[in-house]
């Protein structure tokens, strides 16, 4: 339930007047609550009275600049507009975006501010000092429920002034001006938008947030006394497929096809989700639209209910070709995949360019499904009709802020499996597939592996390679988080200490090729599957050895467990070919900056040869060292562009050895 997060403690060192630290503060109460603000959602204002370098006073607009989330928002996120001229626009009989927009820019007092929200306009009159902006879900479940503006009105009475859906931008500040203009009294506090959101006012940061709070409670207590509040959990969730492996990377690669690019698809099975998913009218509830429209954005106006990737696509379709032509400018169709699925049998999917993108669909997709359940006990949820939600999904400015985000790194989308990934070798392929785009599954024996990084695109997971049910956990895992698999690195190995062949004991030999060898042809096997469903088509990538073509005396089992593994890859590049898999090796020599190769082990090495330590580390035919990160990055260039064409080869990344050249 809302409560008030304001601390009197927290602002004691604001000194007063500082307007604008009391704004970052509130904001950032206002974002810390999911139930009001979600993703770059909401937006805030303050007026502050500034003299320019002619000692001239001016009231200024301080407003929430886009790009900035509430949650973690700065002082450098509020941009600074002169706030006569900006009530002078709300005047104007009509102003189209590219217009606005430019108003806008061109009256900023600091050119390298982020360009301000396009709600400046209706800040700018509302006359109060500060504003607050949200899409409180308790506030659009009642507007977004039977007879919602009626519910509003008997709520707040005159307390608020009640402005019916316009699309936001400069139509909705002008329409925000006149009702201002005509009904605001002393005893009005805020506005509610139906189906959009509500605004609160104030003379002190304080005062604005803390009728935020005010007006929110005062919902949430509505939807309680009508016995709307509590959700039931009616299902079980250990009845559901959490195993789901092949079918989610199934149901990943249509999307992917019908997007025309690879996309990340985190899979939800928790009680909420699952109880959700399984309601009878799911397909009457569910196909109504979003709670508030800039969700679109995110989550595409209609979840996908039970998997029929095509009708889907035909549907949206329809959509945009029925609300193309009442459009004020021409529009081009975005992809026409779905962001959220609903199934009855896996729970919930989200699906996004990266893992951040497809757990913000998820987030937003939570709130909604709690909306929906609500509005229903409220007499039925209605969302806007698809033309208003079709506007914001091909609204210019909308639009400009996701091209924003500029060209999708290289593998945007695509998942990699990393084996040995604690160390060495291993963890510079983790780090080099996270840097290209990828989301990253690292397996290790070492425990370590579990924390080597803490981000959504990142999954650790301890394993022993040599377990053939531990394998085929992780590939399920692996699937669960992220939706496939489409490059494999298989890194894990060991290399024992010297033994000669009169001496090599049989159960060492057996172990080498347990691990280097068996282990490989396991996981191969188990994750041929999952590569074939790859959008972009399979990956693997063979960590091999200069010994596979110039062993060395002492290591037999090592040596012939990588020619064994070699000539392992070479068969699969001839068998998989046909599903579009490439498998192609990569043999380092003498790299130093691994676990095995302490200082200890260098100087004694570097010793034997009569070489000091930098001559050993150099000693190849380019006299260059090779670092982890050169072997990591021909890794990528093998699963990237370069070697698109190219499957069974095999390169050295050994600075050049003239044994093997
Ligand atoms: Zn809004």
């Amino acid at each position: 339930m809302m409560n008030s997060l304001w601390s009197d403690g927290d602002v004691v060192n604001i000194p007063v007047g500082d307007d604008i630290a009391f704004r970052v503060y509130s904001s950032r109460l206002l974002g810390k609550d999911k139930s009001l603000v979600l993703h770059g959602g909401g937006n805030t204002s303050v007026k502050v009275l500034e003299k320019d370098h002619f000692s001239v006073e001016e009231e200024i607009l301080y407003v929430k600049g886009s790009g900035w989330d509430l949650e973690t928002i700065e002082a450098e996120g509020f941009s600074p507009v002169q706030l006569e001229h900006l009530k002078r626009l709300a005047g104007l009989p009509s102003l189209s975006d590219p217009e606005m927009v430019n108003e806008l820019v061109t009256h900023m007092t600091r050119a390298a501010a982020p360009v301000p929200s396009v709600e400046a306009i209706l800040h700018a009159v509302i006359p109060h000092k500060y504003v607050d902006h949200t899409h409180a879900d308790a506030v659009v479940t009642i507007t977004n429920s039977s007879e919602g503006e009626e519910k509003i009105r008997r709520i707040y009475g005159g307390e608020v002034i009640i402005i019916p859906y316009v699309m936001p931008g400069f139509d909705l500040a002008r329409l925000c001006a006149q009702r201002l203009d005509a009904e605001l009294t002393s005893h009005t506090v805020g506005m509610v938008l139906l189906n959009h959101g509500i605004f609160s006012f104030g003379e002190s940061a304080k005062e604005s947030y803390e009728r935020m709070i005010y007006l929110v409670g005062k919902a949430e207590a509505y939807l309680q006394s009508q016995a709307a509040w509590d959700i039931t959990i009616t299902k079980d969730p250990a009845e559901y497929d959490r195993d789901a492996g092949l079918r989610l990377a199934a149901l990943r690669n249509r999307i992917a096809g019908a997007a025309g690019f690879p996309m990340i698809m985190r899979h939800h099975t928790d009680p909420e989700t699952i109880s959700f998913v399984s309601c009878r009218d799911l397909e009457s509830i569910a196909q109504q639209g979003p709670a508030t429209p800039d969700h679109v954005i995110r989550t595409k106006r209609l979840p996908m209910i039970n998997g029929d990737v095509d009708a889907y696509v035909a549907a949206y379709k329809a959509y945009f070709f029925e609300n193309e032509p009442l459009a004020k400018e021409r529009k081009t169709i975005l992809d026409p995949a779905p962001r959220v699925v609903l199934d009855a049998t896996l729970g919930m999917c989200t699906v996004g360019r990266s893992a951040k993108e497809a757990e913000i669909v998820a987030d937003i997709y939570r709130h909604t499904m709690e909306i929906i359940q609500r509005a229903e006990k409220l007499g039925g949820y209605r969302a806007l009709p698809a033309r208003d939600i079709f506007d914001i999904e091909y609204w210019d400015l909308e639009q400009a802020k996701l091209k924003k985000a500029g060209k999708p790194p290289r593998f945007a989308g695509e998942i990699a499996l990393v084996t040995g990934a604690a160390s060495g070798i291993g963890k510079a392929c983790v780090d080099a597939l996270l840097a290209s785009g990828a989301a990253v599954v690292g397996v290790d024996i070492n425990p370590a592996v579990e924390t080597l990084y803490v981000r959504l695109d990142y999954l650790g997971l301890v394993g022993d390679v040599t377990s053939e049910t531990r394998l085929e956990e992780i590939l399920t895992k692996t699937a669960d988080t992220f939706g496939g698999l489409d490059m494999l690195v298989l890194n894990a190995g060991v290399f024992p200490a010297g033994c000669k062949i009169a001496e090599l004991p049989l159960e060492q030999w057996r172990k080498v090729m347990a691990l280097n060898l068996d282990a490989n042809l396991v996981l191969m096997r188990q994750a041929h599957p999952f590569l074939k469903l790859a959008p972009k088509g399979g990956r693997v990538v063979i960590i091999g050895s200069k010994n596979v073509h110039a062993p060395g005396p002492g290591a037999a089992p090592y040596s012939a467990s990588k020619a064994a593994l070699n000539q392992l890859a070479r068969v699969a590049a001839l068998e998989w070919g046909e599903d579009g898999i490439r498998i192609n090796s990569l043999h380092p020599n003498a790299v130093f900056d691994t676990g095995i190769w302490t200082e200890a082990v260098l100087t004694a090495r570097a010793a034997h040869y009569g070489l000091s330590v930098e001559e050993y580390k150099r000693n190849n035919v380019l006299k260059t060292e090779v670092a982890s990160r050169d072997v990591a990055e021909l890794v990528i260039q093998m699963c990237g562009p370069a070697f698109a064409k190219t499957t069974g080869a095999q390169v050295p990344v050994d600075g050049g050895n003239d044994r093997v050249i």
